[in-house]
């Protein structure tokens, strides 16, 4: 099959690779219909996260169709449309059944090095170097995918790829962060940030109650799409005194809850071709 692999920092290449197999019964084997980039992905292709190998295949958003199952997988069928979730958990250990999934104690075998590194290990992930258990991505024709039966989420009929693919990372992470605010009806919540975890992030304020969301990026597109489809109020910070001008729009308040979705390597990457901020 062709694959995205990473063979170094800023060396991504399209290859051919060996499909891959049903390894353990719980695995099952997805045809990928859409995948996405992350912004992660970038740690990944700028060189900041250690114990990449060359060859390994990326992508940790993707989706598709069950073309294969191990013998333990009876929750869905060959056929199924999936959405996979980019962490990888087992089901059955402590922070699995407390719904702590991404600290899934079972599905990285390379925890040592991550307990090495972090002090503590969190679960597999796909794609995420070999601290994170060296699992294949999905920008590929086909991944293996490990614990199936309890990382499948079966598409609804009816549903676009468009629709469900966020649900890989970018929509839950966004929601976690609005969740994390413990919003309350009439609260205002401020988004730095707004690329796609931000623009989550500010319609789960919403969904979850909030009554004004203040939107502060430097990049004009990104606030017109926090405006015109997320309904925020928005602030160029290159343009105003964010500080100053939240103080302002909130009666001299400040934000009910702040959500940092800025992430890391936000300026001056080759990939975007910005120019450094000072
Ligand atoms: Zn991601
Ligand atoms: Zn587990």
């Amino acid at each position: 099959m062709k694959a995205v692999c990473w063979h170094g920092a800023n060396d991504v290449r399209v290859d051919t690779v060996p499909d891959p197999k049903i390894l353990n019964p719980r695995d099952a084997i997805v045809k990928i219909t859409s995948t996405a980039i992350c912004g992660s992905d970038l740690h990944l292709f700028n060189g900041y996260i250690p114990t990449m190998e060359k060859g390994d295949i990326l992508g940790h958003e993707f989706m598709g169709e069950v073309v294969e199952l191990g013998s333990a997988v009876k929750n869905v069928k060959v056929g199924d449309r999936v959405v996979v979730p980019f962490t990888i958990a087992c089901g059955n250990c402590y922070f699995c059944t407390s719904d702590l999934w991404s600290l899934c104690d079972n599905s990285n075998p390379n925890g040592w090095l991550a307990e090495k590194i972090m002090g503590h290990s969190p679960s597999g992930l796909f794609s995420y170097s070999h601290i994170f258990g060296g699992y294949a991505g999905g920008q590929a024709e086909y991944a293996r995918v490990p614990f199936a039966d309890v990382g499948l989420f079966k598409v609804p009929d009816g549903l676009t790829d468009e629709q469900v693919l966020f649900l890989t990372d970018i929509f839950p992470t966004g929601y976690m962060a609005a969740e994390n605010c413990n919003i309350k009806p009439g609260d205002i919540v401020a988004v730095w940030g707004c690329g796609p975890v931000g623009q989550f992030a500010i319609r789960s304020a919403f969904m979850l109650g909030a009554e004004r969301v203040i939107a502060i990026d430097r990049i004009p597109e990104r606030l017109q799409m926090a405006s015109d489809y997320g309904k925020a109020e928005v602030l160029n910070y290159e343009e105003v005194d964010a500080g100053e001008v939240l103080k302002e729009m909130t009666g001299g308040r400040g934000p009910d809850a702040v959500i940092d979705a800025v992430g890391l390597e936000a300026h001056g990457n080759d990939l975007m071709g910005l120019e450094t901020v000072t």
